[in-house]
């Protein structure tokens, strides 16, 4: 039986998998088996919200394990270091920390990307990064740190710029923006949960950005809009402002004063790892994806296929496919289906990206464009901005677990929140004790 492994569970691979699981796993025409580094999925557009307490990594994840139980393939916990493509193997490192040999004849790379901080000096060392569950969940626990620290000596203070929590994001894309519109309404939850002195009003959130506006991706228009909104919370955005160095009290821009920060993320690009250059000899583009033929294949390998933000898949206009959980989806049905077809020694599909819009979330809005027939683009904001957006997700989520199931998981779903209403913020830190203390 041919081994087909997969390796990162992401917002390509799981759905990958999960469709060969479904078709060759479930008919034993092959063994399918996804490698990750993680025991559980989580959907990585919504970082942000699992970063402000939104979401409870508890509560709305998928795991692989019975993911992979009800889809007919096998999963195993471990990261990938190297390929040796001559004699068909991948090495990984297991959770004890052993390494372990496993033979492929089809291997899918879809391990997605991580933080670029184009080499700017001090990002690494005093920068938090928005790039997987494990970096959501520990801004978490520094705003939480952060706020507790604050309400402890915010009692004989006047409420100055100077008595604020501040807060700069360097990166003006989807994920800064939406973690900025997220900021104000957790520092309100976390007033409500037991020191009623905190409130956005002692919170001050920048967003910085090179360009001379925010939000690339959207028309000038959508993004003055959005800027207008942001502002209107008293979010400042900073464009054309180009950051030269990180220090410990904040981003020193190419010009202009010190943007102070008690609190510094990093979102202002992606990469992929720096392992995946030219491994296994592989064809490699400069920010390390793996180049791949519009079939998928890698342009050294046709036993290699890569996808999502990992791939490079150069489109007619000469520009790779963006890394965006749209990209990924796409591929992993191509690919899907091209690793299927190469079984049958029938011809293989190509993957054309086609651009469905961008929506951004704003906390209890979202706005941005979406992309009619004939490629026309109509702009969306407010309630129906908000349920395209949400819809992504549900469509991410049916793929997985079909339709039935998706309603029970966000019936569930909604139901825990409601039931562990501000849990993370009571639970994990001293303002639990006030609480008590207070009943
Ligand atoms: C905060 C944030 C907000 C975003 N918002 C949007 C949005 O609104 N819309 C949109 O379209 N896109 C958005 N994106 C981008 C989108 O999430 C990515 O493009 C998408 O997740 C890429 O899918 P992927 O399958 O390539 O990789 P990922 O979803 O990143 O999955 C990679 C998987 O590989 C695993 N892995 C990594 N390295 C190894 C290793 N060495 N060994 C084993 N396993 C490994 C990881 O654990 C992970 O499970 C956002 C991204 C972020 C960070």
């Amino acid at each position: 039986m041919k081994k087909i492994i997969i390796v990162g569970g992401g917002a390509g691979g799981l759905e990958l998998v999960t469709r060969l699981g479904d078709t060759l796993g479930k008919s034993q025409q092959a063994e399918v088996t996804l490698i990750d580094q993680n025991a559980y999925h989580l959907w990585k557009p919504l970082l942000h919200e699992l970063a402000t307490g939104v979401l409870d990594e508890q509560v709305d994840n998928i795991y692989y394990a019975a993911q992979a139980e009800q889809h007919h393939f096998l999963f195993k916990q471990g990261s990938l270091i190297n390929i040796n493509r001559e004699d068909k193997h991948l090495f990984i490192t297991d959770m004890n920390g052993e390494q372990l040999t496993l033979d492929y004849d089809i291997l899918v790379m879809a391990i997605g990307s991580t933080a670029n901080d184009f080499g700017t000096p001090g990002v690494k060392d005093n920068c938090i990064f928005l790039e997987d569950q494990n970096s959501a969940i520990k801004l978490r626990e520094i705003l939480i740190a952060k706020f507790t620290s604050f309400c402890s000596s915010i009692a004989n203070h006047k409420n100055q710029e100077k008595d604020k929590i501040q807060i700069a994001i360097v990166g003006g894309g989807a994920t800064g923006v939406e973690l900025a519109s997220e900021l104000p309404a957790m520092v309100e939850t976390f007033g409500v949960c037991g020191h009623n002195k905190m409130c956005s009003d002692l919170l001050s959130v920048t967003v910085v950005e090179a360009a001379p506006r925010i939000l690339p991706a959207l028309p000038e228009k959508t993004a003055k809009d959005i800027t207008k909104t942001l502002e209107k919370r008293g979010i400042k955005v900073l464009t054309n402002t180009m950051i030269t160095k990180a220090e410990s009290d904040g981003f020193y821009p190419k010009e202009g004063d010190l943007i102070k920060a008690d609190i510094m993320i990093w979102t202002a690009g992606v990469k992929a790892p720096n392992f995946l250059k030219d491994i296994g000899g592989l064809e490699s583009s400069r920010s390390n994806q793996l180049v791949v033929k519009p079939t998928l294949q890698t342009t050294r390998d046709d036993n290699i296929f890569a996808i999502g933000d990992c791939a490079s898949a150069l489109q007619e206009n000469g520009r790779p496919a963006p890394p965006t959980a749209q990209a990924a989806h796409g591929m992993a049905k191509i690919c899907a289906e091209n690793i299927v077809n190469m079984l049958k020694n029938k011809p293989l599909k190509t993957f054309v990206y086609h651009d469905k819009g961008t929506i951004i979330s704003l906390h209890d809005t979202a706005q941005g464009v979406v992309t009619l027939v004939g490629s026309r683009q109509m702009g969306v904001k407010g309630w129906i901005a908000l349920q395209i957006h949400r819809l992504l997700y549900r469509m991410h989520l049916a793929n997985l677990l079909g339709f039935f199931k998706t309603l029970r998981f966000i019936s569930a779903s909604k139901t825990m929140h409601k039931v562990k209403s501000a849990a993370i913020f009571s639970s994990r830190n001293p303002i639990n004790s006030d609480l008590t203390k207070r009943k």
